[in-house]
């Protein structure tokens, strides 16, 4: 019912905008979000869902977790923009329900949202089933734990005033008798995964600066951050070798402490580095028996808050130690690896004799020149913003690459210049 309803109100819409000269702003009934970070809470968000439904639709699993690293970069999907929309531009009936954004055109809900949305609004549904209606989800696709998540099964959605409705039809949710779901997200909160504007247009996230492609390329990247006192150290030593980066940043560090810290993950991003998941609080082990509900709240947790501290939902994943276990082929993200590291955690206690500033010396050392020994075109390098010797160890390491015409470059420049096109549930490591 609701879903003939919103279509009905989309094609009223359409021919409001076709009578009103087809102008743009037909379309005001939906708000343009600000490019300000999102302030939203962060909460289960279970009361914003409502009664209805109907149909299931199965999941495809995704396939093995072995890294395909020579996949093809996917088109780009440009929207029409033929001026002058005619009565033909109505929206096909048989297409699924998608957002009638400029001129009646449709985008599929896998294509507008980052699958990291999907993944935070199926907890949610989860939680609710639970505790609202105290059935568990059951044999479809929204079984949270054990299927992976499928676009099909969210394409019913509508973008009006402050929100994103979205409808679930049958009795999708729990196999049992159940009238419509809707549910509704505050569009502060979605636009942050969204992949097009409100006008359709596509959002370049992240950026991709004109690079040489017939240079080396290598992809630094620092674990657990944010650091206040040493991210900027870092970021003051890339700027001067025009180098980016990617920080994996432990989400919980942006709430617990200081506004400081969070300012700090928007200074990085402000300077060109890219900014991506290192899950909310450090958690993962290499454990096959790793709670399945804990890594979804974890990952869930992590993108809704670095994308209201950026505006922007993280792209990318690196677990903690590097867990991959069997079960991340469900997740919502590409996650990567290293092909070279610093080692920079180790070996710090004292030797006898020894000072501190004895061993920073060491461990300067010690970085250096495993970085160095980890250094090719298409490299991955782990470091981490925990140590004070890490900027003078990154000053020597740039300084040496510089003369073999190195490029630095963030994770997506990597994968965009190497034409690769990362895939969700896969890990990454040496990109060639
Ligand atoms: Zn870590």
């Amino acid at each position: 019912m609701i879903k003939s309803y919103i279509k009905l109100t989309v094609l009223a819409l359409c021919i409001a905008a076709i009578i009103a000269g087809c102008s743009k702003n037909t379309a005001d009934d939906v708000k343009h979000p600000s490019s300000e970070p999102a302030q939203t809470a962060i909460t289960a968000g279970e009361e914003n869902i409502t009664q209805e439904v109907t149909a299931v639709q199965e999941v495809t699993p995704t396939q093995d977790t072995a890294p395909t690293e020579e996949a093809a970069p996917t088109e780009e999907i440009t929207p029409t923009e033929e001026a002058a929309p005619t009565p033909e531009a109505t929206p096909d009936p048989d297409l699924p329900f998608a957002y009638g954004k400029k001129w009646c055109e449709v985008i599929p809900a896998s294509e507008m949202f980052l699958e990291s949305y999907f993944a935070i609004i199926k907890e949610r549904l989860q939680t609710y089933t639970d505790e609202i209606i105290g059935e568990t989800l059951i044999n479809s696709s929204f079984a949270l734990y054990d299927t992976p998540y499928n676009a099909a099964d969210y394409s019913d959605y509508d973008i009006a005033d402050d929100k994103v409705i979205f409808t679930f039809s049958g009795a999708t949710l729990t196999g049992s008798e159940h009238p419509e779901f809707t549910y509704e997200c505050d569009l502060s909160e979605a636009y942050a995964f969204m992949q097009y504007d409100l006008d359709g247009n596509p959002i370049h996230r992240p950026e991709i600066r004109e690079l040489d492609a017939s240079k080396k390329m290598i992809a630094l990247t620092f674990d657990d951050g944010p650091n206040v006192d040493i991210d900027p150290q870092l970021d003051e030593v890339l700027l001067r070798h025009n180098a980016r980066a990617t920080f994996f940043i432990n989400a919980s560090r942006c709430v617990r402490v200081p506004d400081s810290w969070t300012d700090s993950v928007r200074n990085l991003k402000a300077h060109g580095h890219e900014i991506g998941s290192h899950e909310y609080s450090h958690l993962f082990q290499n454990k096959e028996d790793y709670d399945r509900e804990v890594i979804w709240t974890e990952v869930n947790r992590s993108n809704l808050i670095l994308a209201d501290v950026t505006g922007e939902a993280p792209q990318y994943l690196r677990l903690p130690g590097g867990c991959n276990i069997e079960y991340f082929k469900y997740l919502p993200m590409p996650y990567f690896y290293w092909s070279g590291a610093a080692a920079d955690w180790e070996n710090r206690t004292l030797k006898s004799g020894e000072t501190k500033e004895d061993m920073y010396a060491r461990k300067e050392d010690a970085t250096y020149n495993n970085v160095i020994k980890g250094a090719k075109d298409g490299a991955i390098i782990l470091m981490h913003v925990n140590y004070p010797e890490e900027p003078a160890a990154l000053e020597r390491i740039l300084s040496t690459l510089d003369k073999e015409e190195y490029i630095y470059v963030t994770l997506s420049e990597l994968l965009y210049y190497k034409g690769v096109t990362p895939e969700n549930g896969k890990q990454y490591s040496l990109i060639k």
